[in-house]
């Protein structure tokens, strides 16, 4: 059994309100929300982030369009959003499991720091 926090999430050994969800991927509210809006996007299969996933272009498409259509589905459409994948120590990437934020519901500052 994984001990990878989001690998317990897609395997719903912990439970989370999906707001969407295909046979690669889950969407999902991030625990501690930084926008009126946030949202996790993650694949069921683990990888470890963004660089590792490259050898799988077709999920990490196949996520992109989730996240789209997540955010379309919380009406951020009209005003835009943001997807970002912290990748690494210096992105502050906390969590080692492949996961692309969704932000949105406010003006978003650039750069984000
Ligand atoms: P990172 O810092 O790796 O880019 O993003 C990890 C995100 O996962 C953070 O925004 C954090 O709030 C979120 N997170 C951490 N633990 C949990 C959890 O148990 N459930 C949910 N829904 N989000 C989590
Ligand atoms: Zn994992």
């Amino acid at each position: 059994m994984s001990e990878c926090l989001f690998c317990k999430i897609a395997n719903l050994e912990i439970p989370v309100e999906a707001v969407l969800e295909s046979d690669r991927g889950m969407v999902f509210p991030d625990i501690s929300p930084q926008a009126p809006v946030h949202l996790l996007v993650i694949p069921k299969e683990h990888y470890a982030d963004l660089d590792a996933a490259t050898r799988d272009p077709e999920l990490i498409g196949h996520l992109l369009a989730l996240a789209t259509e997540a955010a379309r589905s919380q009406g951020l459409t009209a005003n835009g959003y943001r997807v970002v994948a912290n990748t690494g120590p210096d992105a502050g990437q906390s969590v080692p499991h492949l996961h692309f934020h969704i932000l949105g519901g406010r003006m978003l500052g650039w750069p984000p720091g």
